[in-house]
């Protein structure tokens, strides 16, 4: 058993060629081999949206707090709530993160496939964001 206690690890910035807008991430977590499940807790400040992107094995959401916003390619945007756990299969094209005005955080979790758990593509924009 291990156990990586809260506050060993200072939060951290993600790379802003996949995301806009103030993002934090922390308490990542990895399975040791032969796990494959890994994950981070993240959180958007209002605005703050990924790029579009895919995983490979799908990615599984629980919102923690605030209100944020999801949409996959070619649906609508959804308003995600605390509580929520939401689903994305393997390759499907989406983005997810906070409302315009509200923050969100949610626990992002996927398995990795061949040492990979996502592949990022562009921004959202801000019209493709703000229509939903
Ligand atoms: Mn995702």
């Amino acid at each position: 058993m291990k156990i990586v206690r809260h506050g060993t690890n200072p939060s951290q910035t993600p790379n802003a060629d996949y995301f806009t807008g103030n993002v934090r991430m922390d308490t990542p977590f990895d399975a040791e081999a032969p796990g494959r499940v890994g994950g981070v807790t993240v959180t958007f400040e209002p605005g703050a949206r990924t790029a579009w992107h895919t995983h490979p094995l799908g990615q599984t959401l629980i919102v923690t707090s605030g209100v944020g916003w999801a949409q996959r390619e070619g649906g609508p945007r959804e308003e995600i709530r605390p509580g929520d756990v939401v689903w994305f299969p393997p390759g499907e094209r989406h983005w997810h993160g906070a409302t315009g005005d509200t923050a969100m955080t949610h626990i992002a979790i996927a398995e990795a496939l061949d040492g990979s758990r996502v592949t990022w593509e562009e921004h959202v924009t801000d019209a493709e964001y703000l229509a939903g």
